[in-house]
């Protein structure tokens, strides 16, 4: 009875063993897959990366630091705060890219936006949109086109209601893709069109789902017919996080 009960503790203590084991050779080797490493923004994407990208909204310095750190280029934009409802502290702009690796490829150089849209669009760009190009097209995103972020105005532009993620430039609207070659593809032909289009259409929404707040676009309503909105809300601010 005893040799039993023995032996069953050896078990038990060999099973944590093997899963202590386990869980260092994760960190060792996917560290971006673990709750508690911290966020490289150039790491692929884990488990946690989207709950670790939300975070940077309640943190811009550290938000400032990882985008340098990972070779963004940016400027942090003053405070801007016209009314309660409005405005943000946290504002940056990505700098005109030179084409390298690390160059976000925005055709506007006047897309001022939270630090954690930033995190999350570099993110988003270099582990979605880019493999999703390169397999649906076999070339690279050149320019991506936004509508904008920063709008001081309650959800659908209502005079009343909830205020929009985008009244503290925590959302931007993306609106086309421009490949290398000239070929742009916009969410509003593409969506329901060619079916490469449709399909990288589809990759790119589908991955910003795990790296945004909010995902919205032309499935959920006619209002998103021309644009995926992608935000990165803070805590509280619309309280859900929807994929759609
Ligand atoms: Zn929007």
């Amino acid at each position: 009875m005893r040799a039993l009960s023995i032996t069953k503790w050896l078990g038990a203590l060999l099973v944590v063993a093997a899963a202590l084991a386990l869980l260092y050779a994760m960190a060792r080797r996917h560290p971006e897959d673990l709750p508690w490493t911290a966020l490289d923004l150039s790491a692929p994407i884990g488990a946690f990366t989207g709950r670790k990208l939300a975070g940077l909204a309640e943190d811009a310095p550290r938000c400032r630091a990882l985008l340098a750190e990972a070779g963004v280029r940016f400027v942090a934009l003053p405070s801007h705060r016209p009314s309660p409802h409005c405005g943000y502290n946290d504002g940056v702009r990505f700098a005109p890219g030179a084409g390298d690796a690390r160059s976000i490829a925005y055709r506007s150089a006047d897309l001022d936006i939270s630090c954690a849209v930033a995190a999350a669009l570099a993110v988003w760009e270099w582990r979605v949109v880019q493999p999703a190009a390169l397999e649906a097209f076999g070339q690279r995103v050149a320019e991506i086109e936004h509508l904008g972020s920063y709008a001081c105005r309650r959800l659908y532009g209502a005079s009343e209601g909830r205020w929009s993620a985008h009244a503290t430039a925590d959302a931007v609207d993306i609106a086309a893709f421009v490949l290398e070659d000239g070929r742009r593809i916009s969410v509003l032909g593409g969506w329901s069109g060619d079916a490469d289009e449709a399909r990288f259409l589809r990759a790119a929404r589908d991955g910003a789902c795990d790296l945004f707040a909010t995902t919205l676009s032309p499935d959920y309503n006619a209002a998103h017919a021309d644009h995926l909105h992608l935000d990165q809300a803070k805590r509280g601010a619309i309280g859900w996080r929807a994929c759609r």
